[in-house]
């Protein structure tokens, strides 16, 4: 039996195990902070801890750090990272320049949640891989560790969980990743700056929410049951009517907003009826709209709606009152565009 990896542990886990070890509580805060902000390579570097309790710690616990074996760099300097783990599982690492030197520049890291996804949405060239495993807490905090790594000496200034596989159906695990990624002890990035975004799993928005503080994104794509059912499986376990209501419980400090995605499929969800529909549906939620144009893989099944029409859509939604958006595509060449997640072979 392989030992457990300590990234795993939340600090309340941490904190059990040091009452079992006859260490003062404090200790886990102590430990955590070597392990994940600190960065320690091994229990030995964490020098202020006794040595016996370096190699009780060692005893117990693995402590190895998450390396990306393939990283390709697309034409917009968007970056892709591979990791075996030993499934193959990407982050993709987007810098955003708002204005030349603006102090508003981001960069965002976009991290798995799943080694592929069970979720099945038609458009989506992950859904191809089905389910593999769920990713442990270790493995989705190690991609964002890594991410900063090789971004080094820029900051990360954004972390987004619309990598492959869907957040809520691995529900302990990106709890966890959350509270390490938000802790002082842990990563210390503000959960304002992080972003979840599901399928629509309606039972465990609320609650996902209210324990993590961090942003919600609904993948929304359509505005009736039947075209949602269509595109979106799970829209038959958990139907509009359900989801919205989810979304209108989800507790929401004041001025932030959910977004809802929404991916432009010609033909498919980009009338003027749908836009219409899509303003009654967020009616009196404090929504915006990012409108994605998709991002063809080989083998998929829909079109990218024309860039005339995406504009449409956006302008109907805006006449109404609704904030719109449109997500430009990054790093389509590298496929690390969103939805073209499937490492089915190494980027060049
Ligand atoms: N499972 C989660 C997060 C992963 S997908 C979710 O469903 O939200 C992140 C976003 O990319 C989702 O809104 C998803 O619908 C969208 N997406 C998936 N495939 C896409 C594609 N081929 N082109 C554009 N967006 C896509």
């Amino acid at each position: 039996m392989p030992l457990p990896d300590l990234r795993d542990l939340s600090r309340a886990a941490l904190e059990a195990w040091c009452a079992e070890a006859g260490e003062p509580r404090y200790r886990a805060v102590q430990i955590l902070t070597w392990a994940h902000r600190k960065q320690a390579a091994s229990f030995d570097a964490m020098s202020d801890l006794s040595r016996r309790l370096r190699e009780r710690l060692a005893a117990s616990f693995s402590l190895a750090p998450l390396a990306p074996t393939v990283v390709a760099t697309a034409a917009d300097g968007t970056r892709k990272l591979l990791f075996h783990l030993p499934e193959p599982v990407e982050s993709v690492l987007i810098p955003q320049t708002e204005r030349a030197g603006g102090a508003r520049d981001r960069l965002t890291l976009c991290i798995s949640s799943q080694a592929g996804c069970g979720m099945g949405c038609t458009f989506c060239a992950t859904a191809r891989l089905g389910l593999l495993r769920n990713l442990r807490p270790a493995e989705i905090v190690g991609q964002v560790a890594a991410g900063q790594r090789l971004a080094a000496p820029a900051q990360l200034t954004n972390v987004v969980l619309m990598g492959m596989g869907e957040p809520l159906a691995n529900y302990e695990a990106v709890r966890t990743a959350c509270e390490i990624m938000t802790a002082e002890w842990g990563l210390a990035i503000s959960p304002r700056r992080i972003t979840v975004s599901t399928v629509g799993l309606a039972p465990e928005i609320p609650r996902f929410i209210a324990e993590t503080r961090v942003n919600l994104a609904v993948s929304l794509h359509a505005t009736t049951d039947e075209h949602r059912a269509r595109l979106v499986p799970v829209n038959r376990r958990y139907p509009l009517k359900e989801l919205m209501a989810a979304c209108r419980a989800v507790p929401l400090p004041r001025r932030k907003r959910i977004t809802f995605e929404y991916v432009m499929l010609a033909g498919e969800n980009d009338a003027d009826a749908d836009a219409r529909r899509l303003v009654r549906l967020l009616h009196g939620l404090p929504a915006k709209v990012n409108l994605i144009p998709f991002n063809p893989f080989p083998g998929a099944v829909h079109r990218p709606s024309p860039r005339a029409q995406v504009l449409r859509f956006q302008a109907l939604l805006r006449e109404h009152g609704l904030n719109a958006t449109i997500r430009e595509s990054r790093g389509q060449d590298i496929q690390a565009a969103c939805g073209q997640l499937a490492a089915a072979r190494p980027a060049a």
